[in-house]
């Protein structure tokens, strides 16, 4: 269970695969991404090892795009699956989410969202999560993140991208690991340090409830109340 994302000046596939690629140790039964070039957001994801999401991407080449995430999944709620791999997307294709944790309260907000006529074709806990930020979203990402974090109960580690925000990266967090570098060339986060090592080594550790909106060139936190925070980043000395 892994999570990875990238906005940047480079290709985001190939950087996706290989951020993957180091949270291996960390155990996965499928892996996926999805990628944004500006037009639509493209998504690949299979069951099984690293190495066949890598074969059906031709190494990331065919998903071209500067902006993307990824993940490798640990199964805990729906068996391993092609379909219930992650990313999750909203019905039309236009939120799509990566998640590592457990959304406890899953079942009830299932109910809530078929009663209001959303579709489920996973048997996830994670697709709550992107039906959910379609039911609340109307234009402001970092609203409708803070709205629902107050309706999931369970653990998170959240890489989200909206089709009508194309340059932007969000995160989240609460009881699942996530950090965030930043380099020169863009921004990263993934579930930990070694995974961001080779682009960057100045990383910051997301704190329960924190949110961070990146850019290419830019990185802000905010609280759960959409204030802005700051925060310090560590400079990492150690290798894997
Ligand atoms: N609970 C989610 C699922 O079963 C995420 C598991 C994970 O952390 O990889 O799909």
């Amino acid at each position: 269970c892994g999570i990875v994302g990238y906005v940047g000046e480079k290709q985001a596939a190939p950087i996706l695969l290989d951020g993957l690629s180091k949270l291996e140790y960390r155990g996965y039964d499928s892996a996926g991404i999805a990628v944004y070039n500006g037009e639509e957001i493209g998504m690949k994801k299979s069951k099984g090892r690293l190495k066949v999401l890598s074969e059906l991407t031709h190494d990331g080449e065919m998903m071209p795009g500067m902006i993307g995430i990824g993940h490798t999944r640990w199964a805990t709620h729906g068996e391993p699956s092609d379909i219930n791999a992650h990313p999750h997307f909203n019905k039309d294709q236009s939120i799509v989410v990566v998640h590592n944790g457990i959304i406890e309260n899953y079942l009830k907000l299932k109910k809530k969202l078929t009663a209001k006529g959303y579709e489920f074709i996973s048997d996830t806990d994670t697709e709550v999560i992107a039906h959910l930020l379609d039911y609340y979203y109307h234009g402001n990402p970092l609203q409708t993140i803070t709205k629902i974090m107050h309706r999931m109960e369970g653990s998170y580690a959240l890489g989200i991208m909206f089709k009508d925000h194309p340059d932007e990266l969000y995160a989240v967090r609460k009881d699942s690991p996530l950090i965030v570098g930043e380099s020169e060339r863009g921004c990263i986060i993934a579930s930990d340090v070694p995974a961001v090592l080779k682009y960057t080594r100045d990383v910051y550790f997301i704190e329960n409830e924190e949110i961070v909106r990146m850019t290419k060139d830019s990185m802000e936190f905010f609280n759960v109340d959409e204030e802005q925070i700051e925060k310090e980043s560590t400079h990492i000395d150690w290798d894997v």
